[in-house]
């Protein structure tokens, strides 16, 4: 088929997004995502970004239901024998707080979910790199899942020939982290660090500097060596992705920061939505702007993936780089308005005199001018300096809680 003929698949799929805690869920759900993943203190991979315990798994519940928005649990460890101990209680538990999902690479896990907490829609895992139709089909068939969460290593192809024939919904990642390795399939972390990947507990040793050597020569003298790929961007593929006809769209990132979070969700949501909209592929001008808007919360360097064909040698970090195509300073929140007078909960330094921005859920991007800047004695100071302090200064239009103050580079 022409790809970019309008199909009759072609619809406004979920924009799916990470969260490592429970402030960082609600800024997704503000800024736009339909459905949030996080996951519980056990039986989650990142599990040192899983800091969400069951009563915070319930009130993320809560505030979602209240925003018309879904909450997803990652459970997906590959369980050993001892792994099991409590999974039961934790699947009912998180069926009666009104999860709508979880999503899980073991096929023991799903047979359990099944059994004893059948509300709950199963989604399998991009572990278990679900990457042509017959392997979705088994799934569903067997293991009865509602959902397969595509291999990152699918390319254009395999994602509408999969989309089209396979009987369930799929979701593909279109933003973040990729492995070096097959989704994770990586033991890397463990033999470096003791600390298993797949029970999450990655160390991300594939991003390590290394001090490269042929033979007895080092040969990394000037910049040591690195082996993580580049973060997943696909702004040029979104028109594909919908219309392919893939119901959820996947933002990696729960170890991420509640500003990438804000940035990254707000600037798919208005792409989305301009080509539901448009109804087709938007011009190269309107392309141009979102993806500006998208890399405004990315500090590392890029790449299509293998959504183009095979991830090539472009698409990997072979030397330690800076941040030097970061083009954004994350300032601070917005936590208190009275009027013009704004609170700013404070992350980086800037200065009386600047001109600065504001992101919202609620509106385009402002800009406007900083004429003071006043501590929280009421002081008029020229800079604030002190991350993590309240700082109040004018906002000559509306703004609202959780709007992000930030610097364009
Ligand atoms: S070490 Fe790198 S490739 Fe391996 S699982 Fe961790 S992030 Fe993925």
């Amino acid at each position: 088929m022409d790809r970019r003929q309008l199909s009759n698949r072609f619809h406004k799929p979920e924009l799916l997004a990470p969260a490592g805690d429970l402030k960082r869920a609600k800024t997704a759900i503000l800024y736009g995502a339909d459905a949030v993943y996080l996951g519980g203190q056990f039986f989650s991979l990142r599990s040192r970004a899983s800091n969400f315990t069951l009563e915070d798994i319930q009130e993320a519940c809560v505030f979602a239901k209240e925003h018309g928005a879904r909450i997803h649990v990652t459970c997906n460890i590959i369980p050993h024998n001892e792994d099991f101990e409590g999974l039961e209680e934790y699947l009912k538990k998180l069926e009666e707080f009104g999860v709508t999902a979880i999503i899980v690479a073991s096929p023991s896990i799903m047979k359990l979910a099944r059994k004893v907490a059948p509300k709950l829609e199963v989604h399998c895992s991009t572990q278990m790199s679900i990457t042509n139709v017959e392997t979705a089909i088994f799934m569903h068939d067997v293991f009865g899942i509602d959902r397969a969460v595509l291999a990152r290593e699918c390319n254009m192809e395999d994602i509408y020939d999969i989309t089209e024939k396979c009987p369930v919904e799929t979701e593909a990642f279109i933003h973040g982290g990729m492995c070096v390795n097959y989704s994770g399939r990586c033991t890397l972390s463990n033999r470096m660090t003791l600390r298993d990947a797949n029970r999450g507990g990655c160390a991300q040793s594939c991003r390590w500097a290394y001090h490269l050597y042929d033979g007895k020569n080092e040969i990394s003298n000037d910049a040591l060596f690195t082996m993580g790929s580049k973060d997943l961007f696909t702004a040029d593929y979104m028109y594909d992705l919908m219309n392919a006809g893939v119901s959820s769209l996947k933002i990696e990132g729960r170890m991420k920061t509640e500003y990438y979070v804000a940035t990254i969700v707000s600037g798919y949501r208005h792409l989305i939505d301009e080509i539901y909209e448009n109804q087709g592929p938007l011009s190269q001008e309107r392309l141009d702007y979102h993806k500006k808007q998208i890399l405004y919360g990315e500090n590392r360097e890029v790449c299509s993936g293998f959504y183009a064909g095979n991830a090539n040698a472009d698409s990997l970090i072979y030397h330690e780089t800076s941040n030097a195509d970061v083009n954004h300073d994350f300032l601070g929140t917005v936590v208190g308005i009275d009027g013009t007078h704004v609170t700013i909960e404070t992350r980086n330094k800037f200065n009386t005199g600047e001109t600065l921005e504001i992101l919202s859920p609620y509106n385009t991007v402002r800009q406007f001018h900083v004429n003071s800047i006043l501590n929280a004695k009421n002081e008029v100071i020229e800079t604030a300096n002190q991350p993590m302090t309240r700082v109040q200064i004018d906002i000559p239009f509306e703004v609202h809680e959780k709007d992000i103050l930030r610097r364009s580079r």
